[in-house]
């Protein structure tokens, strides 16, 4: 819901495309390729698919000149497809040089996303950073001003170092990363500022890949300026440990108000799916209440009471008929993602947990008479018995979401 987020620090609104991050804006979803973007037909269909699952904002690599010219290519095909979502370009090193020399691609993007780390080193550093925001300016795009502890500015670093050396009471070295890593995002924001940019056309983010690294920069940073935030920890691993991680430190942050837009750093398996990444920034925001995408399936963990498979796949197949059914019920069926369910394993919780929900069914465990009954709003409606308990079930939730929200 969006009443926690009246505690939410307040930033500067910054529009990237059509889409508001920062203010009052809802937390924004999004992600970033794994193709290489100088393949126009593959980025586009990944673009596409990330997007078809949620990503508000998808991110692509803009390294070298086959990337750069591929870029207006990828927006034309996104175009013939319907899919509008705001793309951002992530440079390093030659963005400068990539952005002058295809104008095309700056006018194609809706963002750029510039590493002060990596942006050029002593004296370019200075000239090849003003040469992108110069370009950002000339075409009305913000820019995101991205630290990553993995490509810190060195240079700030070693000051900061032999500062604190020199000091009356140092702190300790991870003290002055993290300042290092702060500063380095502020400096160059406050450079982008002195360059003509407003503050509404900037995102700052800082990421590190260890949880108590992540959450100490960001309320440094978050206390230390009213930019728009991104967050997310970055490499944050594969499978379980990337969702978990990602989750421990995006939580704390979140719940403090801290943080306008995600992205979930996941490493996909060979051949994984990448749209899991936006799957889990959604899970995030809806866990904590801060937004709804999908109707929340609850179903219990199961226990020694549920001998058979019945109530796992049952819960399986419901989850499934939601994906499913989602993109036309939410055409169709406005507020339909607000929607709770609940699918039980037995009596002990079940008949509670499904009063609880919209939309709640109790399964028989191992024991009980071969009935399920069904709750709607809080009170029990029907009981199912028999080979097509599934079946019903999704009968009795798309007449539900018909009468509930048909006149929507
Ligand atoms: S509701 Fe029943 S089956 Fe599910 S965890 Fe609780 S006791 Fe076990």
């Amino acid at each position: 819901m969006v009443e926690s987020r009246s505690q939410r620090r307040k930033t500067h609104l910054v529009r990237v495309g059509d889409v508001a991050i920062g203010g009052d804006a809802p937390i924004v979803v999004q992600s970033m390729t794994n193709t290489d973007t100088a393949d126009a037909q593959k980025t586009a269909e990944q673009v596409a698919a990330l997007a078809q699952a949620g990503s508000e904002i998808v991110r692509i690599t803009v390294d070298r000149p086959e990337s750069a010219a591929a870029v207006p290519r990828i927006r034309e095909m996104l175009e013939k497809q319907g899919v509008n979502v705001p793309l951002v370009g992530d440079f390093h090193y030659n963005g400068h040089k990539l952005l002058s020399d295809y104008p095309e691609c700056a006018k194609a993007l809706d963002k750029l996303r510039i590493n002060p780390g990596n942006v050029g080193f002593r004296d370019k550093r200075d000239r090849q950073f003003s040469e992108i925001i110069e370009i950002a300016l000339n075409y009305d795009k913000p820019v995101r001003i991205g630290v990553n502890w993995g490509s810190l500015d060195q240079e700030l670093l070693t000051k900061l170092m032999d500062e604190n050396a020199e000091a009356e009471v140092p702190v300790s070295a991870k003290e002055v990363l993290h300042e290092a890593i702060v500063q380095s995002a502020l400096l160059s924001a406050e450079r982008a500022e002195v360059l003509g940019m407003e503050p509404n056309k900037i995102i700052l983010s800082a990421k590190v890949s260890a949880v108590q690294d992540l959450v100490s920069v960001y309320q440094k940073l978050s206390d230390r300026s009213s930019y728009a935030l991104h967050l997310g920890l970055t490499e944050a691993g594969m499978g379980i440990k990337g969702i978990v991680s990602s989750t421990a430190g995006l939580s704390i942050l979140l719940q403090q108000g801290i943080g306008d837009t995600i992205r979930i750093s996941l490493t996909p398996k060979p051949g994984g799916d990448r749209t899991e990444e936006v799957r889990v920034a959604q899970e995030i925001l809806q866990s904590m209440d801060l937004r709804a995408f999908i109707p929340v399936v609850t179903a219990c963990p199961g226990c020694g009471r549920t001998t058979s498979t019945v109530f796992q796949e049952l819960a399986s197949e419901i989850e499934g008929h939601i994906s499913t059914r989602m993109p036309y019920w939410k055409q169709h069926f406005p507020g339909v993602e607000k929607l709770n369910f609940a699918v039980m394993g037995c009596i002990v919780n079940g008949p509670g947990e499904s009063k609880h929900a919209d939309i709640g069914i109790s399964l028989p465990g191992t024991g009980e008479s071969p009935a399920a009954p069904v709750f709607i709003d809080g009170k029990k409606v029907t009981t199912l018995r028999g080979d097509n308990i599934a079946g019903e079930f999704k009968d009795i939730i798309e007449d539900y979401i018909s009468d509930r929200f048909g006149n929507a």
